[in-house]
C-alpha cells in the first residue's frame, strides 16, 4: 500500500464491470475505511421471484475476490445445474444464474421480504464476505432504467440481457429516480471526500442513474474537491458492453472527448487512454486536467497501477 495516498478519503461512483475493476485497484492503494463506493441499482430486477442487483453483486464478488474475471460478472468456479434443470422444465434461461450466485439472490430476497433495506442487506453481505471498503446501493428506493428504443420501451434487462443491446436507443429514463430516498451516508461521504472518482462505467446506464437521484448533481457540483472520471471508451470502442453503441445512437462523438464533454460540469479532471492522444487538447480545452495513460485493466496489477496513477494525478 502506498503510504502517500492511503489516507485519502475516496468516493467512487460505480456500475458493474468497469466500476469493479477501478474499485478493486483503489482498494489495493488506500485503507479500506477510506474507500466509499456508491453502486448503481437501476439495473436491479425481479426474476423467478428473486431480487437481483447485478452491479452490487459484481462489485461485491470482485472485492471479495470471488469474481469470475473471464466473464466480468458472476462467481468464479460456478456451476450451472439449476439453470440446466430450469431449461428442462421450460423455464427462462436468458438470465444466467449460477448455482453459487443463486445463494446471494435467495438470501437478499428473503431479507427484502422481511423488510430490510438494500443498504442493510449489502452491509451484511460485505461483513460476511470480509469486504473492507464501504459499499452502498445508490438508494434504498426502487429506481428502474427504462430504455426507449426503436422497438419500444424496454426494461433494462429486457434491453441488455434478453435482446443483447440490439435495439436502437432513443432515450433512457430512470423510473422512480425523482422520488427516490437519499442516503445521508452518501451525501456525508461526498462532502468529506478528498477525491471523487467516476469509474470507467457506462455513463448512460451506470453513472446517470446515480446522478439522477434527488440532490446528487447539486452535492457533486458544490463539492470543491478533486473530481475525476476515467473514460470507458478507448480508441472509439467500449471495452465491454453497449456504451459506444449508445453514444453513437444518441448522436454523441464516440471518443473520450465525447465522455468528457458529457460529464464535464461535474469534473475537475479526466483520465483517458494513450491510444486517444489526438483528443488531449480538446479535452483540456473543456477546462479539465488530463491524465493520459494505459487505461485497459486486464489484470489485478493493471487495476492497482491505474489506481496509483489516478491518486498521484489527483494530488
Ligand atoms: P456494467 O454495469 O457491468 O455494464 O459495468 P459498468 O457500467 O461499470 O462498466 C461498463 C464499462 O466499463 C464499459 O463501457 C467498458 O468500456 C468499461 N470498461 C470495462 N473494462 C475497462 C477497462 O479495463 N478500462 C476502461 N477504461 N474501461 C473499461
Ligand atoms: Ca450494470
Amino acid at each position: 500500500m502506498n503510504e502517500q495516498f492511503k489516507n485519502l478519503k475516496v468516493v467512487v461512483l460505480a456500475g458493474g464491470v468497469g466500476g469493479a475493476k477501478m474499485v478493486n485497484g483503489l482498494a489495493q492503494r488506500i485503507t479500506p475505511e477510506n474507500l466509499f463506493i456508491i453502486a448503481n441499482t437501476a439495473d436491479d430486477f425481479e426474476h423467478l421471484g428473486l431480487y437481483i442487483s447485478p452491479d452490487l453483486d459484481t462489485l461485491m464478488y470482485t472485492l471479495a475476490n470471488l469474481n469470475n474475471p473471464e466473464t466480468g460478472w458472476g462467481r468464479e468456479g460456478e456451476s450451472w445445474r439449476t439453470l440446466e434443470a430450469l431449461a428442462e422444465l421450460g423455464g427462462p434461461t436468458w438470465f444466467k444464474l449460477g448455482d453459487k450466485d443463486l445463494a446471494t439472490h435467495l438470501l437478499r430476497t428473503q431479507w427484502k421480504r422481511s423488510g430490510y433495506p438494500l443498504t442493510w442487506i449489502t452491509a451484511q453481505f460485505c461483513r460476511r464476505l470480509r469486504i473492507g471498503p464501504t459499499l452502498v446501493p445508490m438508494t434504498d428506493s426502487p429506481v428502474r432504467t427504462i430504455v426507449h428504443t426503436d422497438q419500444g420501451k424496454l426494461s433494462f434487462q429486457e434491453y441488455f440481457a434478453r435482446r443483447q443491446s440490439q435495439p436502437i436507443v432513443q432515450k433512457i429514463e430512470f423510473q422512480g429516480a425523482d422520488e427516490a430516498e437519499s442516503n445521508r451516508d452518501i451525501s456525508n461521504a461526498i462532502r468529506m471526500a478528498d477525491l471523487i472518482v467516476f469509474a470507467p462505467s457506462n455513463p448512460w446506464l451506470s453513472l446517470d442513474p446515480i446522478l439522477a437521484l434527488p440532490g446528487m448533481r447539486r452535492i457533486l457540483t458544490a463539492s470543491q474537491t478533486t473530481k475525476i472520471a476515467v473514460s470507458p471508451i478507448i480508441g472509439g470502442q467500449a471495452v465491454k458492453g453497449p456504451a459506444a453503441k449508445i453514444m453513437s445512437e444518441l448522436n454523441m462523438e464516440v471518443s473520450p472527448f465525447g465522455v468528457a464533454h458529457y460529464l464535464k460540469d461535474l469534473l475537475t479532471g479526466f483520465v483517458f487512454d494513450n491510444v486517444d492522444d489526438i483528443h488531449q487538447e480538446r479535452i483540456a480545452g473543456l477546462g479539465l486536467n488530463t491524465l493520459m495513460t494505459d487505461t485497459l485493466m486486464k489484470s489485478v496489477e493493471d487495476q492497482a497501477r491505474l489506481a496509483k496513477e489516478l491518486l498521484a494525478f489527483s494530488h
